[in-house]
């Protein structure tokens, strides 16, 4: 980890808002649920649908949050509005830029408790990478958010609202009348922060549902990668339900390995991972699945490793993104040299798949893949637990 590089921080000092009592926040309300929400607040059943599409437009397409904005509605429907509700997107407390671009936003929600969200900004794409919980029931002995114990899962607003913040943050959300502009600055959403997003399915579905929405947002649905740790029981309903591209964190070429560097295997064991794997891209109607693998030195790095990667996963249509692991303080592991990274991708690519090595970014802000974690969280492991967990 390289802590020369410059960093800017800066501490955004937003006024807290007051709890506004009783009122139903619209963001990451399905369009089912904000019909129901506007008619309950007594839209009309004649108007609900046009009513529905304004408001949508207003939140989603143009970023609004302020219903005296919305100016195609009239006065007393405004006011009815925001007599009834709020659109509101978490805090952000703060917000770091990284010497290579990276922005890693520390975002505060309700109970005050704390997620990161990170924007990976690159040539060609933007990619921005949401959390789903804070901290995480599993235990990945390598991932630092594994040292977190879960506290609670997001709401579908908390992970829509992530999305929203960064918009606002990089001036994103479309003006009024100005020519479209295609070009976008988040242009990917992938769910690789913190937590496990299989484990909190319905929020996360709700979310990426408005994410996708057409009207609104309007991120594909092959912009959008959903990463598990291999929750089998959820995966084909994540292909029905969500529909969006699939990596999983594989890590290890054997049973005994996958143990203990992503515990959940016990439950569900290479095998029968890799089993529903194989229905995913049909079900899906995707391409290929992703295959991530961290790069620890010495513990699942070998040539006979990578020659059995592609012996499992053969049949499967597959890209293998090689990680290299990311540390942090009292990490029990250690990155694998770049000749052993370049050496595995390179048996992974002359077996027929695309083994490309994921830069790690942001890492001088501790913005790297895996080393997401709230400080503020008190509930934490200690680094004999994490020793414990990894077998060492
Ligand atoms: N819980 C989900 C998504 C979040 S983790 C999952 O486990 O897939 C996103 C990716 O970062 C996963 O592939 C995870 O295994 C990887 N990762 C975790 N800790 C890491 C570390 N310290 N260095 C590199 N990659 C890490
Ligand atoms: Fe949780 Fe994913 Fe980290 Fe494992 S790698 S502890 S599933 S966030």
């Amino acid at each position: 980890m390289t802590l020369s590089a410059p960093i800017t921080q800066d501490v955004l000092t937003l006024p807290r808002k007051l709890p506004e009592g009783g009122k139903t926040n619209l963001v990451g309300l399905t369009r089912d649920q904000l019909r129901a929400a506007l008619i309950a607040a007594g839209t009309p059943e004649k108007q609900v649908k046009m009513r529905l599409g304004q408001v949508w437009q207003w939140v989603y397409h143009f970023g609004i949050r302020d219903f005296a904005q919305m100016t195609n509605l009239s006065k007393d429907y405004r006011a009815l509005l925001a007599e009834h509700f709020v659109v509101e997107v978490p805090e952000v407390v703060s917000r770091q830029i990284s010497a290579d671009g990276t922005r890693k936003y520390l975002v505060r929600i309700a109970g005050g408790h704390e997620v990161e969200t990170v924007y990976i900004p690159e040539e060609t794409r933007g990619t921005l990478c949401i959390s789903s919980q804070v901290g995480c029931t599993l235990t990945c002995s390598f991932c630092h958010t594994g040292t977190q114990k879960l506290v609670r899962n997001l709401t579908a607003g908390e992970i829509v609202g992530q999305v929203m913040l960064a918009r606002d943050d990089l001036g994103e959300w479309p003006v009024a009348g100005a020519p479209k502009d295609e070009t976008r600055m988040v242009s990917n959403v992938v769910l690789m922060g913190m937590g496990e997003p299989l484990y909190n399915f319905e929020n996360v579905r709700d979310a990426m549902q408005v994410v996708m929405d057409g009207e609104g947002i309007s991120l594909s649905r092959r912009r959008i990668t959903l990463s598990t740790s291999g929750i089998v029981p959820e995966i084909a309903r994540a292909a029905e339900e969500i529909g969006c591209l699939l990596a999983v964190s594989f890590h290890a070429t054997t049973d005994e390995v996958r143990d203990r560097l992503v515990p959940v295997n016990k439950k569900w064991n290479i095998k029968t991972l890799l089993d529903t794997l194989r229905d995913y891209p049909r079900l899906s109607n995707s391409e290929r699945i992703t295959f991530e693998y961290v790069m620890l030195k010495d513990v699942n790095d070998s040539d006979a490793d990578a020659r059995r990667l592609v012996k499992l996963i053969a049949g499967i249509p597959a890209k293998i993104n090689l990680i290299p692991f990311n540390e942090w303080p009292g990490a029990p592991y250690q990155r694998s040299d770049w000749e052993r990274i370049e050496a595995f991708a390179d048996i992974v690519y002359k077996a027929g798949y695309a083994s490309p090595i994921r830069t790690p970014r942001g890492e001088d802000i501790m913005a790297a893949c895996g080393q997401l974690k709230s400080a503020t969280e008190r509930a934490r492991k200690s680094s004999k637990e994490i020793a414990a967990e990894a077998g060492l």
